[in-house]
């Protein structure tokens, strides 16, 4: 069972738990990404049971009349096994979203897996225009590139600074030349699109960024932001008007990725170590 301490961050183990939390989530004005916990199977069997765990998933969306969306890994869904094995999957996922009127993200790994993803990605959205989006990390040298190369292609993007440790070689590993290029990168999407772009970002500096970047262009957007980090700012942006959507992890695999919150900030280990003494 999901201990009490990992409430903050998994919303629960179990589909029933996870829309129980969508629903409380809409009641505040609030969408939800709902991703399934797992990652880095090389076996195409538990890649195969995760696909239909989604495919299931959309229709248990689809029935429940949640706004919600889901947002699979790509490691989970087979890239592991194969490229070849990644796409059949996504595109099964996407397929059963279109027929349904929903909506699937996938999340970007690390820098090795970018090509597949991508190439994935844009293969898909031509096929299911808008039913697709993909999330972009602007520490990785790569992606202003990879942008003017997105731009057009009918799918949103979520753009985030990005999670994974990477080589300099690759990526910038200072924190301002990353909010540098996560500026610019805001930049490129809000003034060549008019529609499908996602600030995936806590950062109150991104976030307004953003907002002066939709007046001066007129481009439809919206805020993503993790469970149990910034709600409060969720709640108030919701309340101003914004689309935000908070992306909201459930399943039995919670451990690790608990822990990558409360390693990440301070706060969160302060909350974490309170929570244990129960204070
Ligand atoms: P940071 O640079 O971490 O923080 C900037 C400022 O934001 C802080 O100074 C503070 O003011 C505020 N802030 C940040 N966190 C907190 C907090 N816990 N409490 C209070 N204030 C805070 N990464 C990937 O590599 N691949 C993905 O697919 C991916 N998907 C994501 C999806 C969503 C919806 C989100 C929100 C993030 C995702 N990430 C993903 C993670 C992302 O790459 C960053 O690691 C993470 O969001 C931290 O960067 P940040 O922009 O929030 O701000």
């Amino acid at each position: 069972m999901l201990p009490p301490i990992a409430r903050r961050f998994v919303a629960g183990e179990s589909v029933p738990e996870a829309l129980d939390h969508v629903r409380a989530c809409n009641e505040d004005g609030i969408a939800v990404v709902v991703n399934l916990l797992g990652e880095h199977y090389d076996d195409p069997a538990a890649a195969r049971a995760d696909a239909d765990a989604y495919l299931s998933l959309l229709d248990d969306i689809a029935d429940s009349g949640l706004d919600a969306r889901i947002s699979v890994k790509p490691s989970q869904i087979g890239l592991d096994a194969s490229a070849e094995l990644f796409e059949e999957h996504y595109r099964e996922i996407v397929a059963r979203a279109d027929a349904l009127d929903a909506f699937v993200w996938c999340d970007m790994e690390g820098a090795d897996t970018t090509d597949d993803t991508l190439d994935a990605f844009e293969s898909i959205a031509a096929e299911y225009p808008w039913r697709v989006g993909q999330c972009v990390q602007s520490n990785l040298r790569r992606t202003r590139d990879d942008l003017d190369r997105l731009v057009d292609v009918p799918g949103a993007i979520r753009l985030v600074k990005g999670a994974y440790d990477e080589p300099a070689s690759v990526a910038y590993t200072d924190g301002a030349r990353v909010d540098e290029a996560y500026r610019e990168d805001l930049r490129v999407l809000f003034e060549h699109r008019d529609r499908g772009v996602a600030v995936g970002s806590h950062d109150p500096a991104m976030i307004s960024l953003a907002d002066r970047l939709a007046r001066d262009h007129g481009t439809d957007y919206e805020v993503q932001m993790l469970m149990g980090v910034r709600e409060d700012a969720q709640r108030d942006l919701a309340a101003q008007g914004v689309d935000v959507v908070q992306y909201a992890p459930f399943g039995d695999k919670w451990l690790s990725y608990f822990y990558r919150r409360v390693r990440e900030r301070k706060e969160n280990l302060t909350f974490a170590l309170r929570a244990v003494a129960g204070r």
